[in-house]
């Protein structure tokens, strides 16, 4: 059965959370940089603990900043180098199976996509905010993207419309609501670079690195199997998720 594999992005992929990039860049000048940045880093750990939305924490954000185009490219650039260190030696298991992993994002797809260009990931299944520009400025994001709204991260993943297992892989709260909604069957917490407590209670499994989730996803086969088995038959969602897929009833 087909495993499909969803990544986070920062903090995941690779170590930083980019809008603190973005922010220590596009703050570089300001006579408020130090209180700014505080203010920017409280905010992403209060939305990646669930203390409040990640719209809101997106929008506070940006307010603070003044992020141009030069800012995104410099940014860019950092996160290049800033892959994390057993998503590096790993490369090959990305190309390998290209076709089944995703890049769900928070962050920004203009920033995550040169990123995932190393990982031979196919752009179109990489999934990000979009800035909206007034000529080199940022301004926002746009709002009519499913991954800008509340529970963007199940919204956007729902509508792939995948068939088989969906394994959600990551640092924060909000990769966590995709198994919550009932989108992911797996959420396997990742701890590579940051360990939120809260998070690793919920996950399934808890990862430090590429080969922890490699050992993790070859026994969810067996798993989701003995749990189709028994609930498939009052579930409706369930099932057309499942159809089209060859079902092997493996025993004990
Ligand atoms: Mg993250």
């Amino acid at each position: 059965m087909k495993k499909n594999l969803i990544f986070d992005f920062d903090s995941t992929i690779v170590k930083s959370e980019t809008l603190d990039i973005l922010a220590a860049i596009s703050l570089n000048k300001d006579p408020q940089k130090e209180k700014k940045i505080n203010s920017i880093t409280l905010l992403t750990n209060q939305a990646m603990e669930g203390k409040i939305s990640f719209p809101e924490a997106l929008d506070k954000r940006l307010k603070l900043l003044n992020i141009t185009k030069k800012d995104i490219k410099k940014t860019v650039q950092l996160l290049i180098d800033d892959l994390s260190e057993s998503i590096k030696v790993n490369l090959n298991f990305f190309k390998n199976n290209k076709d089944s992993i995703y890049v769900v994002s928070g962050g920004f797809k203009e920033i995550i996509i040169p990123v995932t260009k190393i990982l031979g990931i196919p752009n179109e299944n990489v999934f990000g905010n979009s800035f909206i520009y007034n000529k080199n400025v940022v301004i926002g994001i746009d709002k009519n993207n499913l991954i800008s709204m509340e529970n963007g991260k199940s919204k956007l993943i729902e509508s792939l419309k995948l068939n088989g297992i969906i394994v959600m892989i990551g640092d924060g709260y909000t990769d966590y609501e995709v198994k919550l909604n009932s989108i992911a069957d797996y959420f396997i917490a990742y701890i590579e670079n940051i360990k939120r407590d809260n998070v690793c209670a919920l996950g399934d499994d808890i990862a430090k690195n590429i080969s922890d989730v490699k050992k993790y996803i070859k026994k969810y086969n067996i798993w989701i199997l003995s749990h189709f088995y028994i609930v498939a038959c009052n579930n409706s969602k369930l099932t057309d998720k499942f159809k089209g897929c060859q079902i092997k009833i493996i025993k004990d």
